[in-house]
């Protein structure tokens, strides 16, 4: 008999996926112009010409064994000092290559976490509005999701909420800022906050909460947005990193975990990482594009589409009578449906103005919609008219 679990997981499509491809299909039908597709997060800016000049230049230069060959297990030590300085000089910290552990984007980088920390039994505490592939991920690694509801007034944290749902059981609290599918950047006041109660909660239990924070969307801050560097707020935390989103890379699957000297028994840590890195198989992460990213940590994509847009999205959907929070960050703005059943709002979105967009309810937080703005501006602009005319059928 197969594993039931893993048949279920890789039979049903997520609902973002099947109507990205319903997107296609329709645009087959009717014309790409008249679908406008906002349901998958996929960068629509190129990666910075840098990468392509460095991919290029190593191509050309590197010995071909060393450039085809399998790097160390936990990637290429010169690569992870080069990644180490460029995070010292940009957040004032103290790591050097040995606290990278190179993995395949930010999904594995997570897994590795996961599965490097958990016992059977253990529990990992998610923010809603949350990442829905999180729950599969800390599944797969044994552990059980503790979802706190959503903050809707601002998408910070829910803190009564959270701080009941710590027990015995929580190995670690996940934290994604800026967020998908919100938008949203936790606060400074926010981030000292939940670390004050980590801290009391740890010495509770006797054993540390860690901290996971999930940063792809680290670099696509607008402007007068500051991202805390989580590791500065408290010592037990890991980053899980990638360059899909801020170098537009999504495809060459590369990021890494950052264990600090300053998380208890970091060298421990960091083994359990590595060795959950080799049971999952995600070692020696791809050389070329570790080597590519870390000559190019200190860039970023040209993102300014993604703030035309946001802008233009807040203003316009307010105007319409949405209720928005302005996202800080990302690519994705989280309004709320004009109804509460967002999954019937999703529905005639799609089906009455081809206009595809993402319930809230995937996302732990129902009453809202998930639209990716990373599209042409153009193509923003004449979705309006149809957001405008969704709002009016429910009037
Ligand atoms: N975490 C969040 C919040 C994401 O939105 C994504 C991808 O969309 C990932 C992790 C996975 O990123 P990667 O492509 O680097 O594995």
């Amino acid at each position: 008999m197969l594993n039931q679990r893993m048949v279920g997981l890789g039979t049903q499509r997520s609902g973002i996926r099947e109507l990205f491809e319903y997107g296609k299909k329709k645009a087959a039908e009717i014309g790409a112009e008249n679908v406008f597709d906002f349901s998958i997060g996929n960068p629509s800016v190129p990666a910075p010409p840098s990468v392509n000049e460095t991919a290029i230049r190593i191509l050309n230069e590197m010995d071909p064994i060393q450039l085809h060959g399998y790097t160390s297990a936990q990637g290429d030590p010169v690569a992870r000092k080069m990644i180490a300085d460029s995070l010292n000089r940009r957040f004032g910290m103290n790591f050097t290559g040995d606290n990278l552990y190179m993995t395949y984007g930010a999904a594995a980088a997570l897994c590795c976490c996961f599965n490097g920390l958990a016992n059977p039994g253990d529990e990992f505490i998610v923010f809603a509005p949350y990442f829905p592939e999180y729950q599969v991920f800390i599944e797969g690694a044994g552990a059980k999701m503790k979802l706190i509801p959503a903050d809707t007034e601002a998408f910070q944290i829910n803190f009564e909420a959270f701080e009941a749902a710590i027990n015995e059981h929580t190995k670690g609290v996940l934290v994604n800022s800026p967020n998908n599918p919100s938008g949203a950047v936790y606060s400074e006041s926010t981030i000292r906050k939940m670390a004050e109660i980590l801290e009391a909660k740890s010495a509770e239990y006797g054993e540390p909460i860690y901290l996971i924070a999930d940063e792809p969307y680290r670099e696509i801050a607008f402007e007068g947005v500051d991202i805390p560097y989580l590791p500065k707020f408290y010592n037990n935390t890991l980053v899980c990193y990638s360059w899909s989103k801020s170098l537009s890379l999504p495809g060459e699957r590369m990021g890494y975990v950052v264990v600090p000297d300053e998380v208890d028994d970091h060298e421990l840590v960091y083994a359990a990482i590595a060795g959950a890195g080799r049971t999952l198989g995600y070692v020696c992460a791809p050389g070329l594009f570790q080597r590519v990213c870390a000559a190019n940590a200190d860039e970023t994509s040209d993102i300014s589409v993604y703030e035309t847009n946001r802008n233009l999205l807040t203003k316009s959907l307010r105007e319409m009578g949405y209720s928005v929070v302005e996202p800080g960050g990302t690519f994705y703005i989280f309004p709320q449906t004009i109804i509460p059943d967002d999954i019937a709002f999703c529905k005639r979105a799609q089906f009455d103005y081809n206009l595809l967009i993402v319930p809230g309810t995937g996302f732990g937080c129902p009453g809202h919609a998930r639209i990716s703005f990373c599209v042409p501006t153009e193509r923003v602009e004449r979705s309006l008219d149809l957001f405008d005319k969704l709002a009016k059928s429910y009037r």
